[in-house]
């Protein structure tokens, strides 16, 4: 692999901040030397997100979905710096970003600036809790690995704590009570892989739960999965009872305790009441919100005031009010639905058009380099032989393909619902399908093993699939 150079002072400073599916996505086709390109992340690895659910239960192991920063940035011709950091704060008229090392090993130095000359923000999105009190100290979230990590574990003391020698029956039915907010499609594919869960393994492994292990769905909306067709929503809504999973819809979380949840919910009359409904898993799935630092750079930008959800970006994906700031993914506002599919499309264009520009730049630098020759040339001859070389570059200007303004290409929808079912809406050609059941499933299947980075992610991935149906998913607490 190449060394860390120094940044060379010919070359623009390029800051990518993260190194999800965005930030990803532009690394792998950015030409490294171009730039000094410099990468700030908490995170030294890509997560491969459609799969996250699926390591709740241990289906997969979550280092099958990882892939560590370091493998990509190996690969490139020209060194690339990457900081194990976060970005605290971006002072957009000083062109500096102000990073902290969060990690639990901290060196002499562990807070310093990062200036820049282009920059682009990455940094995905918060869980969204709408403010809802006890939601942050009592819930669980499904966003990172430790969150899939945290809910594996309490999933298990749950079921162990209501094994427990004399628990009260009220007791036991409280603990094995697994509720999930927001009926989104993070909520729907966690409730299906813990019902699946519960089914296939928890049942035999610990027959005294049997009777009280229960998921239950609260979604505020009057239905699951807004982004699916009417057909696909029916069809889980089918599938959930079939798996004796409860979905409660009209039914919004207002509070939440250590116990219990307080929700007020819509009867058919259209009264409101409210009901606490006790839980011993709380898995929180809502959606998202703005992170801190990217609310900080959208006050220091008069063009962004009016935006709420994120970085209001133009066709370019250039951040409104700046010039050389460019965001991607969940953080910027583009009109489209914040999915990992979007940010992709969006890292991927915006590599193509740094390359382009960087192209497009070095060969105007030449131009100008050679008509100076061309003037300073002592005779006809000499400058006969520049206006070739000039003729050339012009040509080689020409051929350099314009890239039009971004356009996201959506390749459609797809979610697993439990069961060995999933639903997908898939826009092919010009019509739209809209599909569910075991077939999809194993598209679902064969699909996002396609999808997963690396060859090494997708062997880990299947061995774990096999090693699930094989012998079980593993119950041990860690
Ligand atoms: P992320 O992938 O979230 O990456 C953000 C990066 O920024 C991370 O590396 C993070 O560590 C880093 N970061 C955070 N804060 C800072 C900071 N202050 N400074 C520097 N770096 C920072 N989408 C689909 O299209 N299909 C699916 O099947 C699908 N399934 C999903 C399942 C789950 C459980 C979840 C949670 C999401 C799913 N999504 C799916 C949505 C998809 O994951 C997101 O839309 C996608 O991750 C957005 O990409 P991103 O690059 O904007 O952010
Ligand atoms: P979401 O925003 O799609 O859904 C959140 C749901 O929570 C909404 O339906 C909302 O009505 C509900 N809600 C909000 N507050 C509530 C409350 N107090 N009580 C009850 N319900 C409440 O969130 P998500 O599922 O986390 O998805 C986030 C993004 O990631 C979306 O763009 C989604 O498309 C994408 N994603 C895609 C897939 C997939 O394609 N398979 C999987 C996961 C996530």
């Amino acid at each position: 692999p190449p060394e860390q150079p120094e940044p060379d002072p010919n070359k623009k400073t390029l800051v990518i901040l993260g190194t999800g599916w965005g930030s990803v996505s532009l690394l792998k086709k950015l030409d490294t030397e171009n730039y000094n390109v410099v990468v700030v992340s908490p995170r030294n690895y890509f997560l491969f997100t459609p799969l996250l659910p699926s390591c709740t239960t241990g289906t997969i192991e979550h280092r099958s979905i990882m892939e560590p920063i370091r493998n990509f940035l190996r690969h490139k011709k020209t060194a690339v710096k990457f900081y194990e950091a976060e970005a605290t704060k971006i002072d957009y008229a000083k062109k500096v970003v102000y990073i902290n090392d969060d990690s639990e090993i901290k060196g002499d130095i562990s807070s310093t600036e990062v200036p820049f000359d282009m920059l682009v923000v990455g940094v995905g999105a918060e869980n969204a809790t709408f403010g809802i009190p006890g939601v942050r100290e009592h819930g669980l979230f499904l966003k990172e690995v430790g969150d899939a990590q945290a809910i594996r574990k309490r999933i298990m003391d749950c079921c162990e704590t209501a094994t427990f020698k004399d628990q009260h029956p009220d007791e036991v039915r409280r603990l094995l009570h697994m509720v999930v907010v927001g009926g989104g499609p993070t909520g729907v594919e966690f409730a299906g892989e813990l019902q699946d869960f519960f089914n296939s393994d928890l049942k035999k492994w610990i027959p005294d739960i049997r009777e009280n292990f229960h998921v239950t769905l609260v979604e505020a909306l009057p239905n699951v999965l807004p982004m699916f067709s009417k057909q696909l929503i029916d069809y889980t809504e089918k599938t959930f009872k079939e798996e004796t999973i409860t979905i409660r819809t009209k039914t919004m979380v207002k509070n939440v305790t250590d116990k219990y949840i307080e929700a007020e919910s819509t009867g058919p009359d259209g009264k409101k009441q409210l009901e606490r409904i006790p839980y011993g898993l709380l898995v929180w799935a809502t959606g998202n919100a703005l992170r801190p630092v990217v609310k900080d750079l959208m006050s220091q930008i008069p063009a962004q005031k009016d935006s709420r959800r994120g970085l209001a970006v133009n066709e370019y994906l250039v951040v409104k009010g700046t010039e050389n700031v460019w965001a991607v993914g969940d953080c910027a506002v583009a009109n489209y639905a914040p999915t990992a599919q979007v940010a992709a499309q969006e890292g991927a264009w915006l590599a193509r058009m740094f390359n382009q520009m960087a192209k497009t730049e070095q060969i105007n630098r030449s131009l100008a380099e050679l008509s100076d020759k061309q003037e300073k040339a002592p005779n006809k001859e000499a400058r006969d032989k520049v206006f070739e070389e000039i003729k050339d570059l012009q040509k080689r200007l020409n051929r350099i393909k314009v890239i039009g303004p971004f356009e996201y290409t959506h390749n459609g929808s797809l979610a697993y619902i439990g069961s060995e079912k999933a639903v997908a809406d898939i826009s092919w050609l010009s019509g739209n399908f809209a599909t569910g059941g075991t077939i999809t499933y194993f598209f679902w299947r064969s699909a996002y093993l396609s999808m997963c980075f690396s060859t090494r992610n997708r062997i880990l991935v299947l061995m774990d699939w096999i090693k699930a149906k094989t012998f079980g998913r593993d119950v041990s607490r860690e």
